[in-house]
């Protein structure tokens, strides 16, 4: 079945009450059973059920099940949002000591995220995550874990997923990918041999700016019997499920980071209209960093979707559409405040993927605390402006930016 069938049709598919296409808002903490037996095999993990609303509630599983169509994964899990995903799933499967390789074009609250890891005894390598070489020079008798975005936000440069795969699959590493960007519609992170992958719900899935949320996929091809980080306890069942027991059963109780059931409703309804959300977004973004490459205020535009791209080929071999996020530098004279005050349908806000054209002034606002030195390391120039691109008719976005550049 294609995307959309498929996930359309799942809350159906799986257990579901009274008949109801979709999955109910389950809002009940507590859970009971007929017979304690049950509720202790539940507890110990030799019959499925729900324990304790912190670790899972019947919406959320609908929503993880989901995520796992989505994903080609076994299972998934749920999180308040995508910063807990990650700092979640993180935190339950390293120790101090531990070395992560990551990229140096990383997100800025996941870079924010990995500077805290650092400071509790996990070590962190930003790298140059485009080119493998990079990735495998700076890899330690530590490192466990690598952990890379597809596309990065906002200059759109693009990991070298497939042979950073090869290496995490050679050595036996912990190949983590956050899928934000590209969203599963676009990209199959597990193809490029990841272990783990993670997407923000917030965005391109949930798609509305209405609830926050993130998840991690297992993929199914890490070895976790060779991972010396997993505890007894969770060394129980389907080995390839140890490293979500691990996560689910440790990370959520000791963090608390629960998606809430209401939260997975609107993410789970936003994420039926995925495919026909990113096949609009995605054609908006490609036609406006073709008007935004041809118009004399605009210095540069960095979109893989271009040819001039040094990733190009990349996502156009990788992916199913090179992504809607754009950005751009203007010309000296134009002020980039000017411009965005100069917008009247695209609106200047810090979120992405939204059906709503967003955009940003990256250096003066999400990048203005790492500093003018970390900026020009990852390239951010004061005047780069990045567009999280949406679904309204291109000829009205076009029209916006061709009178607000003027
Ligand atoms: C937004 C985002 C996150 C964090 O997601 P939240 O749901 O906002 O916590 C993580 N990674 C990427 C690439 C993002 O864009």
């Amino acid at each position: 079945m294609g995307f959309s069938s498929k996930i359309l049709h799942a809350d159906r598919r799986f257990e579901i009450e009274h008949g109801s296409v979709h999955k109910p808002i389950h809002t009940s903490v507590a859970y009971t059973y007929n017979d304690s037996r049950e509720l202790a095999r539940v507890f110990q993990g030799k019959q499925a059920g729900y324990s304790y609303g912190r670790q899972v509630n019947p919406t959320v599983d609908a929503l993880q099940k989901k995520i796992s169509l989505m994903e080609d994964g076994l299972a998934s899990i749920g999180f308040a949002t995508g910063m807990s995903a990650i700092g979640t799933t993180i935190f339950s499967l390293l120790r101090a000591g531990d070395h992560i390789v990551t990229s140096q074009f990383l997100f800025g609250n996941t870079n924010s995220l990995f500077q805290s890891f650092a400071a509790h005894g996990i070590k962190v390598s930003f790298v140059d995550a485009t080119d493998v070489t990079n990735v495998e020079a700076a890899l330690t008798a530590e490192t466990k874990l690598v952990f890379t975005e597809t596309i990065a936000n906002p200059r759109t440069q693009i990991s070298d997923l497939y042979r950073i795969g090869e290496l995490c699959r050679q050595r036996q590493l912990l190949y983590v990918v956050d899928n934000t960007l590209t969203s599963p519609y676009l990209f199959k992170a597990k193809l490029a041999g990841a272990s783990l992958v993670i997407n923000s719900l917030t965005k391109y899935i949930g798609g509305h700016a209405n609830a926050l949320g993130g998840s991690v996929t297992e993929t199914g091809l890490f070895e976790w019997q060779a991972f010396e980080n997993i505890y007894d306890s969770y060394r129980v069942g389907e080995p390839g499920l140890w490293g979500l027991n691990q996560i689910k059963k440790k990370g959520l109780r000791d963090f608390g980071a629960t998606l809430s059931a209401e939260a997975a409703h609107h993410l789970s309804i936003g994420s039926d209209t995925l495919a026909l959300r990113m096949d609009r977004a995605c054609d908006n973004a490609g036609k406006l960093a073709v008007f935004f490459e041809d118009h004399a205020r605009v210095k540069k535009v960095h979109y893989p979707g271009l040819t001039g791209h040094p990733d190009y080929i990349r996502s156009r071999e990788w992916f199913r559409y090179p992504g809607a996020i754009l950005s751009i530098e203007l010309e000296d004279d134009l002020d980039c405040f000017d411009f965005l005050n100069s917008l009247d349908l695209v609106i200047c806000s810090s979120n992405l993927g939204d059906t709503r054209t967003l955009a940003i002034p990256v250096a003066h606002s999400i990048f203005y605390e790492a500093g003018a030195d970390k900026r020009a390391d990852m390239g951010i120039a004061d005047s780069l402006v990045r567009f999280s691109v949406g679904i309204e008719e291109s000829e009205d976005l076009l029209m916006d930016f061709e009178q607000a550049l003027a």
